[in-house]
């Protein structure tokens, strides 16, 4: 038996169901995997998926991550500028930090160059600290 009848839910519900399956994955995931996470919560619609997604980005409480062409929750939610991200290729784990001044050197050589920057992304990629560790475990034995 349902235990609620079925009632279309508001904007801000369902906000609030896809950044809590963001943080309940805790790791980058595509728009599809995320719309087959929140299925099971009454967000079928994949328009609404990704309307609720570009909110989330906007409000700084979710992440596009360009390279990897996934989204993520925001780790600290309170950050003001831009978040600069550290993605392993390994176990794909991605640490968010901010780095106020590599932002001001890059704005301040588009101000210099007068280049008009439409978006900027910041995303390392390789191995994180585990992940090197490990192999030098692999490599030792
Ligand atoms: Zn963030
Ligand atoms: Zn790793």
């Amino acid at each position: 038996m349902p235990h609620k009848p079925t009632k279309r839910r508001s904007a801000a519900d369902q906000d609030k169901i896809i950044v809590d399956a963001l943080r309940g994955l805790g790791r980058p995931v595509s728009a599809y995997e995320l719309i087959e996470e929140v299925r099971g919560h009454g967000v079928t619609a994949p328009p609404t998926v990704y309307r609720a997604l570009q909110r989330l980005i906007d409000d700084g409480l979710a992440h596009r991550l360009e390279s990897l062409n996934a989204f993520v929750a925001c780790n600290h939610p309170h950050h003001a500028g831009k978040a600069v991200f550290a993605i392993c290729d390994t176990c794909g784990t991605v640490a968010e930090f901010d780095s106020s001044a590599a932002i001001k050197n890059l704005q301040s050589w588009a101000k210099g160059a007068e280049f008009q920057v439409r978006s900027m992304t910041l995303e390392l990629r390789g191995r994180c600290k585990s992940c090197v560790a490990a192999d030098a475990v692999q490599t030792r034995a």
